[in-house]
């Protein structure tokens, strides 16, 4: 099932189908190196350089020979995460630890996680705070009152939505959201109503406004939609000045599998403006989820178990800095995830020049024929390989 979601876009962004970056994302240049600055939120590291290349986009290259089995960067940078409902009781929401599928000991129903221990509950309520807390409770409520309803489903064949159509789609949610915007300002207004200052409550709140409200709760959800696209909110709410780590990664401009997923989103943004926490509200636009989703495309990575070569797929998160390294069937790096982090590790040695690679395949689907692999890389990715490996002519 998990092929079915947003798995298939868990990678880096990759080699092939992206331009060069403009110009303006490097402000300075350091004219001695002829190398420009790093991007916020890249890899550094002694062991490696970003270099442009004419056909690859950027690319990261070992600057020194690397023995097999050197750590050469770790990313501990998680930014959004999704966590699949199917695996929330199973998998730690803090350190993504799995007990072969036993319930976790620790349950926090209230916002629908499930920790390994009273260490990551609380390191995981602190990191998200007390809005995140809120948040989260609100999406849970939501979703708990609407039963087992689940329309993630969605068939993979169907056409990607192009830009016309999901600014079409977008604006198509337009009034109602600006309605619904109104009822909950109205709401926070009426909040702060004392017999004091008996302020009258706003006019323009009327049954329009609450009707909109009201519809938006009732259309059907998609809870781990909303799960995304809650995540990267709270994350730019909670680290404003890290947002341009995500801005600096290169977007996809048509993120949606196809017009049902653009929808879960559209429908998504309707249910978080008309739950979440007063606060959030004014981060909770099309613009910005578009940029989650643009930018979670071909950047993030699958959260897999760490057995049976990472059959079960919990979720996916993005690291900006490990989304640098370009994808090659014949990788020089192997990555492994340890709890939040990913650690990459010299595969093999490598030559000072080389480039640095992961793959974006699985496990199993690295055995794969060069055909097979490619119709995964171009269906899940967008891109045809032309690594070393799919060179070699069979
Ligand atoms: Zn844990
Ligand atoms: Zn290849």
């Amino acid at each position: 099932m998990a092929h079915f979601l947003r798995s298939f876009t868990s990678a880096p962004a990759s080699c092939f189908i992206f331009l060069l970056r403009p110009d303006s994302i490097y402000p300075s240049l350091d004219l001695k190196m002829q190398t420009p600055k790093a991007p916020p939120g890249s890899p550094i590291s002694t062991l490696f350089e970003i270099r442009q290349t004419p056909h690859c986009g950027r690319a990261v290259f070992a600057t020194h020979d690397i023995p097999a089995d050197t750590v050469v960067f770790c990313s501990d940078d998680l930014t959004l995460s999704v966590l699949l409902r199917e695996y929330r009781r199973e998998v730690c929401a803090q350190c993504f630890g799995y007990e072969h599928g036993r319930n976790l000991k620790i349950s926090d129903p209230a916002v629908g996680f499930a920790f390994c221990s009273e260490g990551c509950q609380n390191k995981w309520r602190e990191e998200v705070g007390e809005i995140g807390v809120q948040a989260w409770t609100a999406v849970e409520n939501l979703v708990r009152k609407r039963g087992r309803e689940d329309c993630e489903m969605v068939d993979v064949d169907l056409p990607r939505p192009k830009p016309k159509d999901i600014t079409k789609a977008w604006e198509g949610v337009a009034a109602q959201a600006a309605l619904i915007r109104v009822a909950r300002h109205g709401d926070r207004i009426s909040e702060e109503v004392t017999e004091e200052t008996k302020v009258e409550r706003p006019a323009q709140v009327t049954k329009q406004h609450r009707k909109a409200l009201q519809r938006a709760l009732l259309s059907p959800i998609s809870p781990d939609v909303m799960s995304f696209c809650v995540s990267g909110l709270l994350w730019r709410y909670s680290k404003p000045g890290d947002w341009e780590r995500v801005l600096t990664l290169i977007p996809d401009t048509t993120p949606y599998h196809n017009i049902a997923d653009l929808q879960a989103f559209t429908r998504s943004y309707l249910h978080l403006l008309a739950v979440l926490p007063l606060p959030l509200l004014d981060f909770v636009t099309p613009e910005t989820l578009f940029i989650l989703s643009a930018r979670d495309s071909h950047n993030s990575f699958g959260i897999r178990s760490l057995e049976d070569e990472g059959s079960e797929f919990f979720g996916y998160g993005c690291w900006p800095a490990a989304s640098y390294f370009n994808h090659s069937c014949a990788p020089s790096l192997e990555k492994i995830r340890v709890g939040r982090m990913w650690e990459f590790r010299a595969g093999r040695d490598i030559e000072a020049g080389e480039e640095l690679s992961i793959t974006y395949l699985s496990g199993e689907e690295r055995r794969l024929s060069r055909g097979k692999r490619m119709i995964i890389l171009m269906n899940n990715w967008g891109f045809e390989c032309g690594c070393e490996r799919c060179e070699v002519i069979y």
